[in-house]
């Protein structure tokens, strides 16, 4: 019942595309991605606990990369490792002429105790800082690296009917790099991820608990934040605790700033354009009651959606940070270090995807999601190729999602119903980029 419906939509929406002439084309492949991935689930299953039991830390997925590149090279698929650290790249032609598209995957664990109650859970331990912590699939990374690995087995069983070239990329160090080390999307594309062939456009996937298993969400243009950390280092003088006016006290023109940086973004900002925040997530000063310190340091973080807002941010925390520290006499000097851009997805190419979506999960269980705060470094290969980045719900159905473990959450959980669905999702978007392109040249032509 349910093929046939699929069978006769999919004729449909073909012809529909014939007549009207538009790009939003759908690949005939739509039904044999659906079987394969049937046939696919129970190993992609497989494969997700076995990673989920075995998680690696950023830069340091050494048997994610192995298992990962021994299945590609299984599947006959060229294989470049050690792409930025671990990161492997793999390239599969297709058997007819066509554009490149790029599907990413990110490989990393992070530094959590787990406490699922799943006979997979993780119990592996490391040392991450000089602190021995567990380590846990606790922002589902496992479920992106066994999807892409279940896309890949079901393109490469597919090779001769694909227009063009897929590109896998398995990203180490989404969550960051230990202390001293380069890693993540960024190094990875000075390494050379999205040459050769260079992508004409990517996607990429997160499994998240802001929805029930089946939704997907999706966001044109800018959806997750730049993040940029700083430290404000403020000047003082030493000074007894019971004589302030002998000294300069740097612990309140600190109290100043942090209360002064908050007009940044509630007073001096436009609001309507775009939301930012500032946190100060850290105050160091002082060793005891009766003794100014010479200096206080804050450190946080900077959030924003739009590249002039953030550089105007930044120069506003500057003149804040320094006017109120001469204002009591002291000085403050500034640093700010850039991290992650915003991620932005491609109008144009999110607006044609769309119907790939609609049609992959079903209408009522696809919308615009909110903007995430939180910052994804996806976002350095959207600077290289127009790119589109999605969620899929991860929460078992019956469950809310807002009272469900959010990720990071060592009670963080996902319903593996997901893993069809992202397979089918990443398969059908890549397929049908390949061939409504290929159409669109054709016209062109
Ligand atoms: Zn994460
Ligand atoms: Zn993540």
């Amino acid at each position: 019942m349910v093929c046939f419906m699929k069978i006769s939509l999919s004729v449909f929406g073909a012809a529909l595309a014939l007549m009207t002439g538009i790009a939003e084309a759908q690949s005939p492949l739509v039904v044999e991605i659906d079987q394969r991935a049937i046939q696919l689930e129970s190993k992609v299953v497989a494969w997700r606990r076995d990673i989920h039991q075995n998680p690696e830390l950023g830069n340091r997925e050494v048997r994610t990369a192995k298992l990962v590149a021994d299945h590609l090279r299984n599947l006959d698929i060229e294989v470049k490792t050690g792409v930025g650290y671990t990161g492997v790249v793999g390239v599969l032609r297709g058997g007819l002429p066509g554009p490149v598209v790029a599907l990413r995957a990110d490989m990393d664990a992070l530094p959590v105790t787990e406490q699922v109650n799943v006979p997979f859970a993780s119990k592996v331990k490391t040392q991450y800082n000089g602190q021995e912590v567990g380590v846990m699939h606790a922002c589902g990374h496992d479920n992106h690296v066994a999807i892409l690995m279940g896309v890949a087995e079901m393109f490469a069983g597919m090779k001769n009917q694909l227009p063009g070239t897929v590109k896998f990329i398995f990203q180490p160090a989404e969550e960051g790099v230990p202390a001293g080390e380069e890693g993540g999307a960024d190094l990875m594309i000075r390494e050379g991820a999205m040459q050769d062939p260079k992508p004409d456009a990517i996607f990429g996937l997160h499994v998240m608990s802001l929805a029930n298993v089946g939704q997907i969400r999706y966001r044109a243009g800018s959806a997750m934040a730049a993040s940029d950390r700083f430290v404000i280092t403020v000047k003082g003088k030493q000074t007894h605790g019971a004589i302030p006016w002998g000294g300069i006290d740097p612990i309140v023109i600190a109290a100043q700033i942090v209360l002064g940086l908050q007009t940044i973004v509630s007073r001096q900002i436009d609001v309507t354009k775009a939301p930012s925040i500032i946190t100060i997530g850290r105050i160091q000063g002082g060793v005891r009651n009766n003794i100014i310190p010479d200096a206080v340091q804050l450190e946080g973080t900077i959030r924003t959606f739009d590249q002039d807002m953030r550089a105007d941010v930044h120069r506003r925390i500057q003149l804040t940070a320094q006017s109120i520290a001469q204002s009591g006499g002291g000085d403050a000097n500034v640093e700010i270090f850039p991290g992650v851009p915003v991620t932005i997805n491609d109008p144009a190419l999110t607006e044609r995807m769309i119907p790939t979506l609609t049609r992959v999960a079903g209408a009522n269980n696809v919308a615009v999601g909110p903007l995430q705060t939180a910052a994804e470094d996806f976002s350095y290969f959207a600077q290289v190729a127009p790119a589109l980045y999605i969620f899929l719900g991860s929460v078992s159905p019956g469950i809310a999602p807002e009272t469900s473990p959010v990720n990071h959450s060592p009670f963080y959980a996902v319903d593996e119903a997901v893993l069809p669905l992202g397979m089918r999702t990443l398969a059908n978007l890549a397929a049908d980029y390949l061939f409504g392109k290929g159409i669109l040249q054709g016209q062109s032509n």
